[in-house]
């Protein structure tokens, strides 16, 4: 039928407003929320202004209901315990990460020209997997300012390979 269009949420034919020539959505509850939602995260992700207004206030919010917040978690202890326990193995793979990084650099430093065996660490089903004989030539070092990150071994030629299994 003229004038009629498909709503983006449900799918479903319905006739615009005559005050509202471009709605996309129809009039039901769940495809105006949807709409709403919809603007909002696009909003979010957009216009800074937004955010930061957005961010007030919930900043405002909490501190109006910070007393609410700490009777919620008087009567909530396995929650928070939970929520402790998350957070501190977050930490402890974010620390692990950082570590990870510091010992990966310093490594790219050190790595001199040569033949390496290359042999799968670790154990279960890797460990399985054979070793090769590498020639690694370093042809350049990382600048320190990081430009050239990664750049520490840039060829590794295959010389062989060798069984690991035996
Ligand atoms: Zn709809």
């Amino acid at each position: 039928m003229c004038g009629q269009r498909r709503c983006l949420t449900c799918g479903e034919r319905f006739s615009p407003r005559p005050q509202n020539p471009g709605q996309r959505y129809c009039s039901k509850a769940a495809c105006q929320q949807d709409r709403r939602r919809r603007w909002q995260s696009e909003k979010q992700r957009t216009d800074a202004d937004y955010r930061d207004n957005k961010r007030y206030a919930q900043q405002a919010w909490a501190a109006k209901h910070a007393g609410y917040w700490r009777a919620w978690r008087d009567r909530h202890p396995e929650y928070c315990e939970r929520n402790r326990v998350q957070q501190e193995e977050r930490n402890r793979r974010q620390r692990s990460a950082v570590i990870a990084k510091k010992y990966a650099s310093e490594a790219d430093l050190c790595v001199p020209s040569g033949v390496y065996r290359l042999q799968p660490a670790g154990g279960g089903v890797i460990a399985k997997m054979d070793a090769w004989m590498v020639k690694i030539d370093v042809i350049a070092r990382p600048y320190a300012d990081g430009a050239g990150a990664g750049g520490g071994l840039q060829r590794l030629d295959v010389m062989g390979r060798e069984d690991a299994g035996g």
